[in-house]
């Protein structure tokens, strides 16, 4: 702030002497000064209230209130302590000068004036004040501005040991004034023996050394809340010495908060307590640095809410929080203990083995910082999909959620965790194009087979109840006459995208993933069923083929469920025929034998399927209660051109005489074929050329036409 003076300052003169008040006016004026005049002290106090002059000249002499009760009136009144009074006085009267300074004057001028000295008398003494004002000015905003930042100020002379505190060290020492001796001694007075003693080393060494020195401590006020405290010190160095040491104190008590606040606020979703996005990020980034070092497997699991928004909107803001809060404690609870793979005892277990984090919105992950493979992933999505089951309750509303996941494996789904976290989230985009609560790789971490496999095992599971698996129906065929005698359930899947899918696709996941006991039930079902049906329609007997899975066989019950099955359709047990392979009945032969015996107790036929691929050693089919083989497509389809296929075709031919057992040759597509079979005696066959599998009701037409 530049020094701005003035000139038409507002000079106020109180003088009872007419001649006195009028010199003053006239010469003051001349130099540029606006000037106002009291006769009397009290008329003088009340123009100070209603002019704020810059300056008062005050005559010491005058009746009714002479000069010294004046300048007290004017000290008293508020916002005039720094007024610059200037008193008239006589020339030698010193015991006046004495008393109007001890009273708050600011000056004095001794009558006879000297009038052209005035002026700049006058102006150095607007500056001075002027000066001054601004100085008391910055002192009060200091002392606010430590006030509010918790600051204080500290001087401490070395010579003297002369210890100066600003206001607001006491505050934050809260140290009573009473108490302070104005020495060294006195800053540790509240700090607890370690800190004293590291902060009289500082001091020691700042003398010693002449550099700053900070230092953080504890102090304990009153109402038992503990400060945190910051103090810095900077030597003041004059020649060669230490002559002082300033320095400042203060609580940062608040600060570290905030800053504890701001850190978590970066780091945590507030609502969850969970790690957000960027802390997910900076946790995959020393997970992946982990999986470098030691040459692991890590995998994300991208968790999407579906319909939050739906939920965020219908039920309001609040149930929403609320939901996400429960859903985000339930992730983390059942999670916890869950182990979702076998210890590894060779690696560090000090990180942890799994950690949830909210990314935003509706969405978590859960970072699996080893696996063995993706059925470790696989494992927790499932897991985590059964734990989303049991509805959230909130007040009244019961609350269902289905969730979609979306998985990524490092290394394979992308090398850092931008591209790793992206792919992870398209894989959960997928997920949810899905159905609900599917889970999805992100289909680089997978061959194509196997993420074909794992797909389709979330849509097969749903396949049985929504009527998407079919029947269809193979004739066999008995060429010397030409006539249908029967035909084999084959069954498919209308998949609502990929289309009709033929069972070689699914049957194997089924078999893993044990959805085939469920498909086989409803294949036996459906298959009897269909019979029962075209017995109503009238259409003549045939014997009907169903293929039986190895599970499906050794399920326990499995004679009771057909049983039950050919009651409740009103089929006879003759017209069923189940066909088996090799490979079944070879896995645990005594056990096949005691239930297919039963089997043909019931009177149901049972077939060997693909026969001549399984090793069937003669001895056991002798024993095996079986009435028709059927050779394996393998060997018949490069018949007539392949000898060693006629050669196994012909001895399987002779093999089955023997024991008198029927044999269909599957998959006949040309004549010659028939030519050769017919020719070595083979008269049932089943193929492209007499009919390909059919749905039900074409089949019923064909069966019509080439029926007996
Ligand atoms: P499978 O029991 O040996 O069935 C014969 C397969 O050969 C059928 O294939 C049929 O469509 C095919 N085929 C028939 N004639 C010809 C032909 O002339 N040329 C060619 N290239 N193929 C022919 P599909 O229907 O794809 O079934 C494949 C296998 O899936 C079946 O072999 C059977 O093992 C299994 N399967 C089918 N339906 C079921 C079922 O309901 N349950 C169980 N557990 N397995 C089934
Ligand atoms: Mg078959
Ligand atoms: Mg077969």
């Amino acid at each position: 702030m530049t020094e701005q003076l003035n000139p038409r300052s507002l000079i106020l003169t109180i003088d009872d002497d007419d001649m006195m008040r009028l010199m003053l006016h006239d010469v003051l004026s001349r130099e540029g000064f606006e000037v106002l005049s009291a006769s009397r002290g009290s008329i003088g106090i009340e123009m100070i209230g209603a002019h704020r002059p810059a300056l008062v000249f005050l005559d010491v002499m005058m009746p009714e209130m002479d000069g010294f009760d004046c300048l007290q009136a004017i000290r008293a009144i508020p916002g005039m302590e720094l007024l610059p009074v200037v008193m008239l006085t006589g020339a030698d009267d010193v015991d006046s000068i004495n008393r109007s300074f001890q009273l708050g004057a600011t000056d004095f001028i001794a009558k006879p004036i000297s009038w052209p000295t005035l002026p700049h008398r006058l102006r150095y003494l607007l500056r001075a004040s002027s000066a001054l004002t601004r100085l008391a000015k910055s002192e009060a905003e200091l002392r606010t501005a430590q006030k509010i930042a918790h600051l204080g100020s500290w001087d401490w002379t070395v010579a003297d040991d002369n210890m100066q505190w600003s206001e607001e060290v006491f505050n934050v020492l809260e140290v009573d004034a009473a108490d302070f001796q104005g020495k060294r001694q006195d800053l540790y007075k509240k700090l607890q023996s370690a800190d004293a003693d590291k902060l009289q080393q500082n001091l020691d060494s700042c003398l010693r050394n002449k550099h700053n020195f900070h230092q953080q401590f504890h102090v304990r006020h009153s109402q038992n809340s503990d400060h945190i405290v910051l103090m810095r010190g900077e030597p003041i160095i004059v020649g060669n010495q230490v002559t002082r040491i300033l320095g400042t104190i203060q609580d940062i008590t608040e600060r570290q908060r905030i800053e504890e606040q701001i850190r978590f606020l970066s780091y945590y979703d507030p609502l969850t307590g969970l790690p957000n996005r960027s802390f997910f990020k900076e946790l995959l980034g020393q997970a992946i640095n982990y999986c470098n070092r030691y040459n692991t497997v890590l995998s994300a699991l991208f968790i999407s809410i579906d319909r939050f928004k739906r939920i965020n909107e219908t039920l309001g803001p609040s149930v929403g929080d609320r939901l996400l809060k429960m859903f985000a404690d339930r992730l983390v609870n059942d999670l916890r203990d869950y182990d979702y793979s076998a210890i590894y005892t060779d690696y560090d277990l000090s990180m942890n083995e799994m950690t949830v984090s909210r990314l935003g919105g509706n969405e978590f992950a859960v970072l699996l910082n080893h696996i063995r493979d993706t059925r470790d992933s696989v494992k927790v999505a499932k897991r985590i999909f059964e734990i989303m089951e049991e509805t959230f309750t909130i007040g009244q509303h019961e609350i269902f959620l289905s969730i979609n996941i979306g998985i990524a494996v490092y290394p394979e789904d992308g090398g850092d965790e931008d591209s790793f976290i992206k792919n992870g989230e398209f894989a959960m985009g997928h997920a949810k194009q899905q159905e609900q609560n599917t889970y999805q790789f992100f289909s680089k971490s997978l061959n194509l087979a196997a993420f074909h496999k794992l797909s389709m095992e979330n849509n097969l599971r749903r396949a049985i109840d929504r009527d998407e698996l079919v029947l269809y129906y193979q004739p066999k065929v008995n060429m010397r006459i030409n006539r249908v005698i029967g035909c084999e359930a084959l069954i498919r899947w209308h998949h609502p995208e990929f289309g009709l899918i033929p069972p070689a696709q699914f049957i194997a996941i089924a078999e893993d993933s044990g959805l085939i006991t469920d498909i086989s039930n409803w294949v036996l079902d459906a298959a009897c069923s269909q019979m029962h049906q075209w017995q109503v329609q009238g259409l003549p007997e045939l014997v009907m083929a169903v293929n039986v899975s190895a599970n499906q066989f050794r399920q326990h019950g499995f004679i009771d469920q057909v049983h039950n099955t050919l009651v409740r359709f009103e089929v006879t047990p003759e017209q069923l025929k189940l066909e088996l392979t090799e490979t079944i009945l070879l896995q645990g032969i005594e056990e096949a034998l005691v239930t297919l015996r039963e089997l043909r107790v019931l009177g149901v036929h049972i077939s060997i399927d693909d026969f001549g691929t399984g090793y069937s050693s003669l001895a056991y089919l002798k024993k095996l209660p079986i009435s028709e083989l059927k050779i394996d497509r393998s060997f018949i389809q490069d018949i007539p051109f392949n000898e060693d296929d006629m050669a196994i075709t012909m001895a399987i031919l002779a093999l089955a005489k023997s024991l008198s057992l029927e044999v269909v040759a599957e998959g006949v597509e040309h004549e010659e074929q028939v030519a050769f079979l017919m020719k070595q005696g083979c008269e049932i066959a089943q193929g492209f050329l007499f009919s390909k599998p059919l749905p039900a009701d074409e089949f019923a037409v064909f069966w019509q036409q080439f029926g007996d």
